[in-house]
Formats: structure tokens, sequence, C-alpha cells
């Protein structure tokens, strides 16, 4: 599939899948083997959380479609229990690079359109090469705490998926940790009537978010540029701005309307008065920051100041926050 398109392109590739066989019906009902996952319904499809990112799983008539795969090491679990939700996969997105939403990349791109903005794959590709490194002589202690409080059989199923995966990884060629279908600004996957459309607004979050709108049943998901209840995490190494994010929602907001079901990165599932707190919280951690500026206040003092609205969330990045917006407005 061509790489870099510069214009929207609709790749039919949920079409082509369906020569295959068509997928049966969706099993919900037969959920018997035990999951790591809580797969919670949302609308005709399931939000999985736990384990990295929220994950949004769509049915259409020739297949699920994944909206992102979760942690590197929990990939082969979140495809085993996707395709037991859902049945057979046609297609899967991830909204940006970071490993909590694109790791699991290698447990689906061997046989299936994985679907990026064009510049997560030289990040994925990077980050491949640090996971096959991280591996080497078995598994991290991090894959264990993952396991720390899942029940016993669930744990068992997961600790085998985790294993497999830690033996293979380091043979992996590094492109298999990449999405293999990319767009650089907009581009439709359909399926019959159904469409998923995939929008990348410029510098966000990262500088290859991604948002996935499904128009037909007004469900969205925002990748990480929402972070509902929590400081959202501002990736400036690569490339993220607070003005380019809130561009990015200004797009976001006018997909919505007061019905659309919103699946943010992290946090509960929301709708567009979520994605508009996102805004409003740039809008005020920049207003705050500039205000200490204006005020002669030095980097410390600002970072020292914090908020008033900030008494709302957790701590973490609380004070990188306010840092990076010090920098970005040139104090
Ligand atoms: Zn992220």
């Amino acid at each position: 599939m061509s790489k870099g398109i510069d214009r929207r392109q609709a790749t039919r590739l949920l079409v082509a899948a369906a020569a295959g066989t068509v997928a049966g019906t969706p099993t919900w009902a037969l959920g018997q083997a035990p999951r790591y996952f809580e797969w919670r319904p949302c609308g005709a499809g399931h939000v999985a959380i736990g384990g990295g990112g929220n994950a949004l799983l769509w049915p259409t008539p020739f297949g699920a479609v994944l909206i992102d795969t979760k942690i590197d090491a929990l990939g082969s679990t979140m495809r085993r229990e996707a395709e037991a939700v859902a049945g057979r996969l046609a297609a899967v997105i991830v909204t940006h690079h970071h490993s909590d939403h694109a790791g699991g990349i290698p447990a689906f791109s061997a046989d299936l359109p994985v679907h990026s903005q064009s510049r997560g794959v030289g990040r994925r590709v990077v980050a491949g090469r640090e996971l096959k490194e991280r591996f080497v002589g078995g598994v991290p202690d991090l894959m264990e705490r993952l396991l720390a409080d899942a029940p016993q059989r669930v744990a068992a199923l997961v600790r085998a998926d985790i294993q497999a995966y830690a033996r293979a990884v380091g043979r992996r060629d590094v492109q298999s940790f990449a999405a293999n279908v990319t767009f650089k600004f907009e581009d439709e996957l359909e399926a019959g009537d159904d469409v998923i459309q995939l929008r990348h607004s410029g510098r966000g979050h990262t500088d290859n978010d991604a948002w996935v709108r499904i128009p037909e049943a007004n469900v969205l998901h925002t990748g990480d540029l929402v972070f509902n209840g929590t400081h959202p995490f501002i990736d400036v190494d690569t490339g993220a701005t607070t003005s380019g994010w809130q561009r990015s929602l200004s797009e976001i907001i006018e997909a919505c309307d007061a019905d659309t079901i919103v699946v943010p990165g992290h946090g509960e599932v929301t709708d567009v008065e979520g994605v508009r707190a996102q805004w409003e919280y740039f809008e005020r951690l920049r207003e705050a920051v500039q205000a200490g500026i204006d005020a002669g206040r030095n980097r410390k003092e600002v970072i020292a100041a914090v908020p008033p609205f900030f008494a709302q969330l957790p701590e973490r990045h609380a004070a990188e926050n306010l840092d990076i917006v010090f920098d970005e407005l040139g104090g």
C-alpha cells in the first residue's frame, strides 16, 4: 500500500478482506474463556480497558476493526480476546506510536493491515529495536507486575502469551513493530456502507496522532488527544505542542454533536464535553503560565504556583506540563 500519500485515499481494505471468509455472528455471548482486559460494551462495539490505552473494537460486515493494541507484550492476549469477542479481525488502526497504544502491533502486522499516520512508522521501528533488547534473557519484571492482580486462570494464559512473545521478539524484523499501511492527513476504511475515517490534524500529543471516527454510529476514538480526568502527557520529544493539540481538539469538536460517544486514550468513555474539557485544560494552563511570566516570575516560581484547577487532577505530569508551557510561551 502506498505510503505518505498527501491526499484523501479510500483504501477499501475491509472489502478486500471480505473476499476471504465473511465473519460469522459476533461471539459476544461466547465469553467463557477468562479475560485479561475488561471488555465494556460501547455502541455496537466494545472498549477494552486495562494494560495500556483504551482500545475500541468495532464490528463491520466484513470483520472487526481494532483501534489500538495495548502494550507490546500484551499484543497476543489482545488479539486472542478481540477475536473471542468479535470474531475475525479485518484491520487494525493505531492512534499514535506510544507503546501503550501501538506496542501490540507485532501480534497483528504479519497477516492484517495495520494503519497509522506515516510518522508513526519510524518511531515504532526505533521502539522495536529497543524491545528486541529489552527481552533478551527473559521477561522483564514489569510484565510480571502486570499480572499481579489478575485472577489465576487469566494470569496463566497471559503469562504463556508473554513468554511466547519474549522467545520470538529477538528474531523479529523491526518493521513488524510498525504499521504496514500509512496515511498523512486522511484515510478511510470502507466495508459496504460502513465507513471508518482516520484523521491527522497536525502536531498534538505527538507528531503522529490519528483520531478515528465512525460516522454512522456517531462514535469517535481520540487516541491520546484526550486524557479524561488526568493531566495529559505532552510528548515534546516527539513533536507535541499545546497549541497544535488545541487545533486538533477543535477539529474533533467540530466532528461531534451532543450524542457522539467519545473514547479517550485514557480515562472513562465520554462525549464532546470531555473533548472540550481537554481544550479548556490547555487554555487555562497557558493562561496561568502567561500570567506568571507577565508578573515577572521565573520558571521555578511559575511551576511552584500551581493553578487552582489542578486541584481536581492527580499530580502526575502537573509540574512537567507547567514547565513545557513555560518554554512554549517563551518564558
Ligand atoms: Zn500517548
